[in-house]
């Protein structure tokens, strides 16, 4: 699964927007990847503050 940096994530949702299998949802103003995400990596480049990585 992902890793998202709440620190640098601003809640902007375009990885829950771009993931094709609802992998991310945003709570409180931040995104969390959840047990959907099958590693594909397409939000990786997609975060505007480079907020994902993957392990
Ligand atoms: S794309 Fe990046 S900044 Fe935007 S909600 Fe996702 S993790 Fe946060
Ligand atoms: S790595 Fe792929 S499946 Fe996982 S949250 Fe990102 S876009 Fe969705």
């Amino acid at each position: 699964m992902i890793k998202i940096d709440s620190k640098l994530c601003s809640g902007c949702g375009t990885c829950k927007e771009i993931c094709p299998v609802d992998g991310v949802r945003i709570i409180d103003g931040k995104a969390v990847a959840n047990e959907q995400c099958i590693d594909c990596g397409t939000c990786v480049a997609s975060c505007p503050t480079q907020a994902i990585s993957q392990a």
